[in-house]
């Protein structure tokens, strides 16, 4: 439910409408947009009256949520959230560059990679310690020991860091050594884990799940925002259809699709969007254009070596032609990538 204030409401009127709020046990979220006050309205509201809220004055309407994700819905908060992670801001109008390697692998790689991910403009470093392989005898990550290195690597590089979580008994380490904790696509609809995210203060970047509807990336979201974290990221990093020429089919239509149904912030992974090197950068390019808040992107220095995910790794140079590219198409939407 949202009460939609007057222009012009005194804070008097809005403290009036949040007290009678809180006191029949709901918690409120104000949303201060341009010219008004909209107050969501947190808990169970089915037995909540609007009347009791129409009559106070300051009030114009009071409207339920009619989608079934609430605290992610554009309605209940209509003003874009912007994440901010140790001065890196993720939906606001920069556009941020993160890349990296798929797995973490070594100190020398990690720092490697670090170092031409900040000198190209990129401002998070990802790499993953835990990987989803789809066969167990592929190459696993280097676990806790990899996210140690990861985090000394981008802090030297002044990166902030981000890396996927696969199961709950992971999170203390991802609290201790990363910034942004990824939900890997295989994941999405792991409900545990994502409750678990709910409860801690560290910004979660949720990938679309490998065939999952944009509602249902949504109501995932839903699941950590109502546990108390509020800091979700959206990531479309391609779904599967019936297409062979691609890995996935990169959905930049959930870009806007999202952008529009949702003030938190979306970012696109085209590397496993299509997973082919050379449309990674067409790709990317579609979907700045498409308005994604960031890219993820992989990179890696010698990617015909990686342990995963080589094929979709561009080489550095690739990722330093890149970004003025983007750079270029972010300022025609209005824009910027610094
Ligand atoms: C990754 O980011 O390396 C990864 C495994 O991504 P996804 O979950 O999208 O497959
Ligand atoms: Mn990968």
């Amino acid at each position: 439910m949202i009460v939609v204030m007057k222009e012009g409401a005194t804070d008097a009127q809005i403290k009036t409408v949040t007290s009678k709020l809180n006191d029949l046990g709901y918690d409120v979220h104000p949303d201060r947009g341009v010219n008004q006050i909209i107050i969501g309205v947190v808990g169970d509201t089915r037995s909540l009256d609007p009347r009791i809220l129409e009559i106070l004055d300051g009030v114009t309407e009071v409207l339920r949520v009619t989608e079934p994700y609430k605290l992610a819905s554009r309605s209940f908060k209509p003003s874009d959230t912007v994440i901010e992670i140790q001065g890196v801001r993720i939906g606001g109008p920069e556009v941020v560059i993160i890349a990296g390697p798929c797995s973490v692998e070594s100190e020398s790689q990690i720092h490697e990679i670090a170092a031409t991910v900040r000198k190209t403009g990129g401002k998070i470093l990802r790499g993953g310690a835990f990987k989803p392989r789809t066969s167990p005898y592929s190459f696993q990550g280097l676990g806790v020991e990899g996210l140690k290195i990861m985090n000394d690597a981008a802090k030297a590089n002044h990166l902030v860091t981000v890396s996927e979580v696969m199961e709950i008994s992971q999170i203390e380490f991802m609290e201790q050594y990363v910034d942004i904790i990824q939900v890997g696509a295989r994941n999405m609809q792991n409900y545990s884990l994502l409750k678990e995210l709910g409860h801690i203060q560290k910004p979660v970047v949720l990938k679309r799940g490998l065939s999952a509807r944009i509602e249902e990336m949504l109501m995932a979201a839903e699941y950590v925002l109502s546990g108390g974290n509020s800091q979700v990221i959206f990531c479309e990093r391609g779904i599967r259809t019936f297409e062979t020429y691609t890995r996935n089919t990169m959905d930049i239509s959930a870009i806007p699709v999202v952008k529009k149904r949702s003030h938190l912030p979306i970012i696109a992974d085209p590397s496993h969007g299509i997973g082919i090197r050379d449309k990674i950068i067409p790709m990317a390019r579609a979907a700045i254009a498409a308005g994604a808040d960031g890219l993820m992107i992989e990179v890696h220095n010698e990617p015909d070596k990686a342990l995963s995910d080589g094929a979709q790794s561009l080489y550095p140079e690739q990722l330093a032609q890149l970004v003025p590219e983007l750079r270029a198409i972010a300022a025609v939407i209005g824009r910027t990538i610094e």
